[in-house]
């Protein structure tokens, strides 16, 4: 029998069989313009959110558009090129930052790019893919979270206007986007056929943006109480089909969750390697932290986690990049990633000792930013039932 004469590639250059040359060249340049542009404001943007011309250099640098037609300003690539964009943002140091970018490219512009009409695409798309318009996502209400059904906005057609009366919080952007896609009520007495998506104009008279949040993290982002008091807009600002906005949401979630599960394991792996590299230097009763069985055995534990989970997110993303719409494993990536997160930035801290619970080494930031993954986008119950509720229960 021919002796087997491999080794252990512990060192070797990990590239998962989903990304190809070209999107580790794009991951270099969005990790290069990440570091240099956006980690040295890591620190001032928690007390100021992120500045506006984030977007415009992004959209300057071609970093929205990444799969997006190029006939609207895109640059044409595939879905995996939203992964490295979703793993690359990590390097801002900040959660806030990532979300607010995110969700520009994968929760805002999806659905414009796929109920919009060419008029809406040429006034919305278009600049957002350039980084001069800004984006948002309008589903939450102070009353309806995780049943969207239960929403309370109106849309009401008057002549050839739709009224829209309601509220909307939590919402990412929200102070300062240019236009919100957003959900409301158009025929009470319809159950899910009874609601509509709109493209609306955040400048049109009755849009309030009434409050900025404070939050437990995330704190580079701006997340906005909005309210409508009788905004007119015109037919022409339904996105899709009327009556067939609860679909185009729960459509949207999809994306919107697996790229949030990226972000997640990107998130666990960045501030693994950070901790890794402290385990290594720290020393305590006369030798590097690490060297402990106790903490090995937790960077073990933490890896082998964070493995899994991206293996969930990229198999879900490689299915779905193949035509396929695997909505379990969608949902089951984002709620294990997402908890896979918020265990690996806990031990993290415990690794970090005291210093991990001072703002200077960063770990608690990416502890308090990471702890929304398990709510956003679908809070982990309700990622369970929906998975539970997949196979007929
Ligand atoms: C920082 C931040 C940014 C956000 N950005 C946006 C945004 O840009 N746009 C937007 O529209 N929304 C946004 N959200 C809203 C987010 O998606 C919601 O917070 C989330 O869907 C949960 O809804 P909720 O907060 O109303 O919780 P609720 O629905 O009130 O849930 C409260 C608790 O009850 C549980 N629960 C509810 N229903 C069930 C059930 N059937 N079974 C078991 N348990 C249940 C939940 O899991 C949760 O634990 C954001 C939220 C935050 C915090």
């Amino acid at each position: 029998m021919a002796t087997d004469l491999r080794k252990p590639d512990f060192a070797a250059r990990r590239r998962h069989f989903i990304f190809t040359d070209e999107h580790e060249q794009l991951r270099e340049s969005i990790r290069r313009f990440v570091v240099a542009e956006l980690q040295p404001h890591a620190q001032e943007w928690e007390q100021t959110t992120f500045p506006d011309r984030v977007f415009e250099r992004l959209g300057e640098l071609g970093f929205l558009g990444l799969d997006k037609p190029e006939r609207y300003g895109g640059q044409g690539g595939d879905y995996f090129s939203e992964l490295v964009l979703a793993e690359e943002l990590v390097h801002a140091h900040s959660g806030g930052v990532g979300m607010g970018v995110l969700v520009q490219t994968d929760m805002a512009m999806p659905p414009i790019l796929a109920f919009g009409t060419e008029q809406q695409k040429q006034r919305w798309l278009v600049p957002a893919i350039a980084g001069k318009a800004i984006l948002c996502l309008g589903i939450t209400e102070p009353d309806a979270g995780s049943d969207v059904s239960a929403i309370r906005t109106t849309a009401v057609l008057d002549g050839d206007d739709y009224v829209i009366n309601g509220s909307k919080t939590f919402i990412t952007n929200g102070h300062r986007a240019h236009a919100i896609v957003l959900v409301a009520k158009t025929d009470a007495g319809a159950g899910y056929e009874g609601f509509t998506l709109f493209l609306v104009a955040m400048d049109l008279p009755g849009v309030i943006r009434e409050k900025r949040l404070d939050k437990l993290g995330m704190h580079s982002s701006d997340t906005a109480l909005l309210a409508f008091q009788d905004v007119r807009v015109p037919r022409s600002a339904v996105l899709g089909e009327v009556g067939k906005g609860f679909y185009h949401i729960m459509w949207e979630l999809q994306g919107e969750r697996l790229i949030g599960a990226a972000g997640s394991v990107a998130g666990a792996q960045h501030v693994f390697d950070r901790t890794l590299q402290y385990a290594l230097q720290r020393r305590a009763f006369g030798r590097p932290i690490g060297h402990f069985q106790a903490i090995r055995h937790k960077f073990a534990e933490m890896a082998t986690k964070i493995e899994a989970a991206r293996e969930l997110v990229y198999t879900a993303a490689w299915r779905f990049h193949n035509g396929d719409y695997p909505v379990r494993e969608i949902t089951m990536a984002k709620l294990h990633s997402a908890r896979v997160a918020c265990d690996v930035a806990d031990e993290c801290i415990q690794i970090h000792g005291g210093n991990g619970y001072m703002t200077e080494y960063g770990i608690e930031r990416a502890w308090r930013d990471l702890r929304l993954n398990r709510i956003g986008a679908g809070t982990d119950e309700i990622m369970l039932d929906l998975i539970g509720r997949s196979y007929g229960l």
